[in-house]
């Protein structure tokens, strides 16, 4: 392992085998090192978010994990638009100077389903009352030009999570490709846009499909990494199977992740229940922002929690 650490802290890169063999070490070594790697890359440096869905449920796709998606009667409360004060409430609650930008997510397969007109709305809302940055997520882009319009409609960064390797991608969705949202990033990416992917931890993937995961995402140059645990929604197929991974994978994961992508973002999305009392071992490992606001935080107070918590941890 010292070898491999001092290839990363020399700008070099790490093979697959090598990121491979990481998950073999002792666990308190290799976060002891993966922690190393993100001091000297991140140097202190946290990212937070916010997050609200603008359109929740009836999503045209299957996603196996995913409550929102139309194929399964998930107890969900749809929402076709999100009401102008709900959505003014969450940004004013939301707004606190450490939190750099807001995801602002549609629950459709493809940008195209979307309606603009609203979004157009929702975005000068933001640009107007805020200082928060648009992180956009429509689903996937079909072309050039849908990616050059969402730059132009003021976004500033596109979400959109890779979920796991293209390898394992079939065993949770069918209704579109893995091929697709590798090529929405890249229109995205063209179109002057930051991305924002990650992927979901404990849905049946093997070691080789996160280091997979990990390399693609090297790959197409991702700066801001959400990593989720998967949070079993009943009437959902993966729902039903329960989370496949054990804590310390989690955490040996997070330490893979960061030995591969050192100067990225690594943001803890969905799982902190999973971690429950492991959630410090988790930015020791390597993590270093949180999505801390949804619909649910509307108290500023709880926002600032999780921010000093987070600090606390780092
Ligand atoms: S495309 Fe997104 S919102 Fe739709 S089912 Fe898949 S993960 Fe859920």
């Amino acid at each position: 392992m010292e070898k491999l650490l001092a290839k990363v802290l020399n700008k070099e890169e790490i093979s697959k085998q090598e990121a491979l063999s990481l998950f073999e070490k002792d666990l308190p070594s290799l976060i002891r090192a993966s922690n190393i790697v993100k001091k000297h890359f991140k140097k202190g440096k946290l990212h937070f978010c916010c997050a609200v869905g603008l359109k929740i449920g009836n999503c045209s796709q299957n996603c196996g994990f995913c409550a929102q998606s139309g194929f399964y009667e998930t107890n969900i409360l749809k929402k076709e638009f999100l009401e102008k004060d709900l959505f003014l409430k969450f940004l004013k609650v939301n707004s606190n100077e450490n939190i750099s930008s807001i995801g602002l997510n549609t629950s459709t397969g493809y940008y195209c389903e979307t309606n603009k007109e609203y979004l157009k709305k929702m975005y000068s809302y933001v640009l107007k009352t805020s200082h928060l940055k648009i992180c956009a997520a429509h689903g996937i882009l079909k072309n050039q030009e849908e990616a050059k319009e969402l730059k132009r409609m003021g976004v500033f960064k596109y979400e959109h999570n890779l979920q796991t390797s293209a390898n394992f991608f079939k065993n949770i969705c069918t209704t579109h490709k893995f091929s697709e949202k590798v090529s929405t990033i890249k229109y995205a990416k063209k179109a002057g846009l930051l991305c924002c992917s990650g992927g979901i931890l404990g849905m049946g993937e093997t070691k080789e499909d996160l280091i997979d995961l990990a390399f693609t995402l090297k790959k197409l140059g991702i700066s801001s990494i959400p990593l989720n645990i998967l949070t079993p929604v009943k009437k959902t197929p993966l729902g039903e199977l329960g989370v496949k991974i054990s804590q310390e994978d989690v955490l040996k994961a997070i330490a893979v992740f960061r030995f591969v992508l050192p100067s990225s973002n690594l943001i803890l999305g969905a799982g902190r229940s999973f971690l429950k009392e492991k959630l410090r071992l988790a930015f020791f490992a390597g993590l270093n922002g949180m999505v801390v606001g949804n619909l649910l935080t509307f108290k500023g107070d709880e926002v600032l929690k999780d921010i000093e918590m987070v600090r606390g941890f780092c």
